[in-house]
C-alpha cells in the first residue's frame, strides 16, 4: 500500500521521525512517500531535523511558505491535490495542526482519499487560534483518529466522532523523547553563556497570539526577568521578526540564541530548572524529562499536566509568570505515563498496515 505523508512543520518533522521509522519495519507491505510543504524553511527549521533524526529526503518539496494562513492553505491544496491525483496514495497521512495538516486532510478527503490524523482530538476551546481551526476541520474529515489521551478521546466523542474511528494509541512526542533523549547533545555555545546546568529557565515564544502583540511580550519579558534566573530563549524566526518590527528591547538575563535541533533541545530541556513556552509539544516534552512547565497562554490543549500539577498555566501575566517559575516545588514524575508507553507509532503503523491488508 501506498501512504502519502504531508508535513511541513517543525514539530511534525519530529513526530514523522517516529512514524516513518515504524512503518519501514512493514517495509514490505508499506511505502510511504514524503511530501514537505515548505512550510517551515529555514536550515535551523526543518533540515536540521532530516538530518540529525534520520529523516528520509523528502520526495516531493512543494517550497510553499512565508504567506499568510490563506495564502499557503490555497496554494498547498492546489499542489496537494496534483499530487495525490498522480500518486494515488491509498491513504494520508498528516500529524498536528498545522496549515499543512489542513490542505493534506481536505485535499485527500475531497479526492474520497482516507486521512489518518496522529494527535487528533486536542482543543484549546479557543476558536481565534489559527491550530485550533485546523484540528477540528482536520479531526471531522479523517478516518483514523490517533489521539494521545483521554481527553482528546472525549473532546472527539463530544463532537459526535464515531468511535469506531478513534485510537488512543498514545503520543508520538514521548516516543521521540524516549527514543533520542540517549543522543541528547549539549549546545556548542552553552558553556560561554557561564549559565550553571540545573540553574536556568528554558523558554519558547512563538504562539501568533503572543507574537502579535507587543503587550504580551513585554509582560512575558517582565515575568520571566522577575525570576531572577537566568534563561535561555532560542529564538522562532517569527518572533524575532516581530520583536525587531516592534523595537522591543532584549532585558538583560534572557539570553537569545537561534532556534536549536531537536537533540540539543532535549539536552536544554534536561538540564534546565523550569520550562517557560507558548509551544504545545513543549509543554509534554517538560513533563517526559521531569521538568515543571510553566505555560505563557491563556488555555492548554494538555489539561492532564495541569490537573496532576506538572503545568502552570500562568497566561502573560508577569505576576503569575514570577511566582509560577519561582515556586519551591518541582517535582514532576513521568511515571505517571499520561501519554502511553512510547509505543505510539508502532501502533499506529501496524493498526493503518492490519487495516489494508
Ligand atoms: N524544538 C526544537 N528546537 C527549538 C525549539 C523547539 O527542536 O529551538 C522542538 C521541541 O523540542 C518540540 C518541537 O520543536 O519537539 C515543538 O515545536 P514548536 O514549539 O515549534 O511547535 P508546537 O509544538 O507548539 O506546535
Amino acid at each position: 500500500m501506498k501512504i502519502l505523508t504531508v508535513i511541513g512543520a517543525r514539530p511534525q518533522f519530529i513526530k514523522a521521525a517516529v512514524v516513518s521509522r515504524a512503518f519501514a519495519i512493514h517495509r514490505s507491505e508499506v511505502r510511504e512517500i514524503l511530501v514537505h510543504t515548505g512550510q517551515h524553511y529555514d536550515t535551523n527549521m526543518s533540515d536540521v531535523f532530516f538530518e540529525e533524526l534520520s529523516i528520509s529526503h523528502p520526495d516531493y518539496n512543494l517550497g510553499i511558505g512565508g504567506g499568510s494562513h490563506a495564502q499557503n492553505t490555497g496554494r498547498m491544496l492546489e499542489k496537494l491535490e496534483a499530487l495525490m491525483v498522480t500518486e494515488k496514495p491509498a491513504l494520508v497521512l498528516v500529524y498536528g495542526d498545522t496549515d499543512s495538516t489542513l490542505a493534506g486532510a481536505l485535499a485527500a478527503a475531497k479526492l474520497h482519499i482516507p486521512v489518518a490524523h496522529v494527535e487528533a482530538g486536542l482543543r484549546s476551546y479557543n476558536r481565534r487560534m489559527p491550530e485550533e481551526i485546523n484540528r477540528i476541520l482536520t479531526d471531522h474529515v479523517s478516518t483514523f483518529l490517533f489521539v494521545p489521551s483521554k481527553a482528546a478521546l472525549r473532546n472527539l466523542l463530544n463532537e459526535g466522532i464515531p468511535k469506531e474511528k478513534i485510537h488512543v494509541v498514545g503520543d508520538v512526542m514521548c516516543d521521540a523523547a524516549r527514543y533520542f533523549e540517549e543522543c541528547a547533545r549539549k549546545p556548542d555555545w552553552f558553556d560561554a553563556l557561564d549559565i550553571e546546568i540545573g540553574e536556568f529557565v528554558l523558554c519558547t515564544i512563538h504562539r501568533a497570539e503572543n507574537t502579535n502583540d507587543s503587550q504580551n511580550i513585554k509582560d512575558i519579558f517582565e515575568g520571566l526577568v522577575g525570576s531572577c534566573m537566568p534563561v535561555i530563549l532560542p529564538l522562532h524566526p517569527r518572533t524575532r521578526i516581530v520583536l525587531q518590527a516592534m523595537g522591543i528591547p532584549l532585558p538583560t538575563g534572557i539570553r537569545v540564541v537561534d532556534p536549536v535541533g531537536y537533540l540539543e533541545m532535549t539536552w536544554l530541556e534536561m538540564n534546565c530548572r523550569i520550562i517557560a513556552t507558548d509551544s504545545g509539544g513543549i509543554q509534554k516534552e517538560a513533563y517526559f524529562h521531569n521538568k515543571m512547565c510553566v505555560t505563557l497562554r491563556e488555555e492548554t490543549e494538555w489539561t492532564e499536566l495541569v490537573d496532576n500539577g506538572f503545568n502552570i498555566v500562568a497566561g502573560t501575566n508577569s505576576y503569575k509568570i514570577t511566582e509560577a517559575l519561582t515556586q519551591k516545588n518541582l517535582m514532576v514524575n513521568s511515571e505517571t505515563s499520561l501519554y502511553g508507553q512510547a509505543d505510539a507509532a508502532t501502533k499506529i503503523a501496524a493498526l493503518i498496515v492490519e487495516n489494508y491488508m
